[in-house]
């Protein structure tokens, strides 16, 4: 079993996670790779963090250029073979 795959998959529905738009058998494969997956728990830890701290802040919206380096460094986490960060 490729676990890459599904870091691939939870990482596409962590936006709709975030944003509470995600629901049903969705949610359920979202919750259990969580359980699971290391390298997720602590990805997901990192940017419901990096969202609070915003939302804390009263900011507003994460600013665009922030949240694409966020996700551009969740991208190369995942792509990196020493993806065994557990
Ligand atoms: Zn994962």
């Amino acid at each position: 079993m490729r676990a890459a795959q599904g870091c691939k998959r939870f990482l596409e529905d962590l936006g709709d996670h975030l944003d509470g738009t995600l629901s049903g058998p969705a949610h359920l494969v979202f919750e259990r790779h969580l359980q699971v997956c290391g390298s997720c728990q602590f990805l997901c830890a990192t940017v419901e963090k990096t969202i609070y701290y915003y939302r804390t802040w009263d900011a507003g919206p994460i600013p665009a250029d922030i949240e694409a380096r966020l996700w551009k460094a969740l991208e190369s986490r995942m792509r990196s073979p020493r993806n065994s960060h557990a």
